[in-house]
């Protein structure tokens, strides 16, 4: 592992570094540092809106999606650019938030499958922010199971008809267009009848209702179809190849969510130092400090596998399997110590008020929201099967369905 840059990644970052001094939204700079875990503070701006302006004021100045060709709105900058610029971005990279699956997932996904017009007209206005994409793939039976997803598409004249419900879908309540995966052919194997589309969010007969979650928010939603009517045109890749198709973007979803993992090692780590536990600081306590101690090495860890990735990357090579180990191993420990910090506190952890509660009651945040952490982007399970399968070459998982078509697998309903 090397840690430094190189001299010309080293003149990347100082270019970088000045543009993002002399024009970040510096305003912003103590709300967006206050914000707690799965939930972005702006002070009295609207989210969405600060977020929108710094995306167009970074595209305008080559500043956006780094690695995208200049032709569709980007820099065509090489991924560790791409690495050094999020490092320099700091504080403001969470207005990116609202962005990251339009940009991440289906952004990717159109460069791979839309017609060169289609990349021309949408890829530069996702790019800058000034539209916003969704990702329209879990259903109430096809998470982990993608492809079992029921949600149908028939053929009528240039147009399909869908008809059926997404769920969990992020951001589809301030989104323009989303990509979705829908069950063309139910007669065959259930990975070979998919087919995919990209489809405006504002067509006649979607219903988009907004779920309220644990932690107050309202980050997805379910997204009911009726009718819905999507040109031919708006199909990415052929008739029934809609499983290879969602390949693509779930490839770029785990890099884009694995990427900037967060553990809560620092948070606790100044938690601990500062609060009062009998005549000393928390810190001081021995029980403590052992927990710290495994904390920290795995915290260490995942800092030096990133390393290792970013290492790949500086040489031109591919990461290897470093991105879904990472997710796997910082959500469990984000919420260990989530739990620990509110034990620590005792029942000062239930307050919320930022005046008096410690960090603004971030150790509740992380708790409430970390458990989503190990589902999204691929659960603790699904990520160990594929360590397991694809990394250690360990034998499959048994698959009662394979080859069975679709419409005579048993569902018991
Ligand atoms: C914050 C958040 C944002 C999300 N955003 C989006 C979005 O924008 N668009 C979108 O399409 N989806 C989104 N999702 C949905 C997410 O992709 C799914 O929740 C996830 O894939 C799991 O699917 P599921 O919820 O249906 O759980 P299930 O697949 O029903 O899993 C239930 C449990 O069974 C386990 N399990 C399932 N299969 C296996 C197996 N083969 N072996 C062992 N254990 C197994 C799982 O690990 C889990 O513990 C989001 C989820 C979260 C939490």
């Amino acid at each position: 592992m090397d840690f430094n840059d190189t001299a010309e990644e080293a003149a990347f970052r100082t270019e970088a570094r000045a543009w993002i001094e002399a024009s970040a939204p510096t305003h912003l700079f103590d709300a967006l540092s206050a914000s707690t875990f799965g939930g972005m503070n702006t002070g009295d701006e609207d989210p969405l809106e600060a977020s929108k302006r710094w995306q167009k004021k970074k595209a305008d100045a080559g500043w956006a999606c780094l690695m995208w060709p200049k032709e569709y709105g980007g820099r065509g900058a090489t991924p560790i650019q791409s690495v050094i610029w999020n490092q320099e971005e700091g504080v403001y990279g969470k207005l990116s938030g609202s962005f990251i699956i339009g940009q991440g997932m289906c952004g990717p996904t159109m460069m791979a499958y839309a017609n060169e017009e289609q990349k021309q007209q949408y890829l530069p206005r996702l790019a800058s922010g000034e539209e916003v994409w969704c990702q329209l793939f879990s259903e109430p039976h096809g998470g982990s199971d993608l492809a079992g997803l029921r949600t149908r598409a028939e053929k009528d004249g240039d147009e399909w008809v869908v008809n059926g419900q997404k769920i969990w879908t992020s951001g589809a309540q301030y989104s323009d267009y989303g990509i979705v995966i829908t069950r063309t052919d139910p007669t065959v194997a259930k990975h070979k009848g998919l087919t995919m589309f990209f489809i405006d969010m504002k067509s006649p007969g979607i219903d988009i209702r907004p779920i309220k979650q644990v932690n107050g928010q309202s980050g997805f939603n379910e997204v009911y179809f009726e009718d819905v009517r999507i040109p031919d045109e708006q199909r990415l890749g052929g008739v029934g190849e809609g499983w290879q198709v969602s390949i693509t973007t779930l490839m770029n979803e785990r890099l884009a969510i694995g990427g900037g993992i967060s553990t809560g090692f620092p948070e606790l780590k100044e938690l601990v130092d500062a609060l009062p536990l009998g005549a000393d600081k928390a810190v001081d306590n021995p029980a403590v400090r052992s927990k710290l101690a495994d904390w920290h090495a795995k915290a260490a860890g995942l800092r030096n596998t990133a390393a290792r990735s970013l290492t790949a990357l500086s040489k031109g090579e591919m990461p290897g399997p470093e991105n879904s180990i990472g997710k796997l191993v910082a959500g469990t420990v984000m919420q260990d110590i989530a739990k620990f910090a509110m034990d620590l506190q005792g029942f000062g952890a239930v307050l919320t008020d930022p005046e008096i509660a410690e960090g603004a009651a971030r150790f509740q945040a992380m708790l409430l929201r970390s458990p989503a952490v190990r589902i999204e982007g691929g659960t603790d399970q699904i990520l160990r099967n594929i360590i397991a399968e694809r990394v250690l070459g360990l034998p499959a998982d048994m698959r009662a369905d394979k080859g069975l078509p679709f419409n005579e697998i048993p569902t018991g309903s």
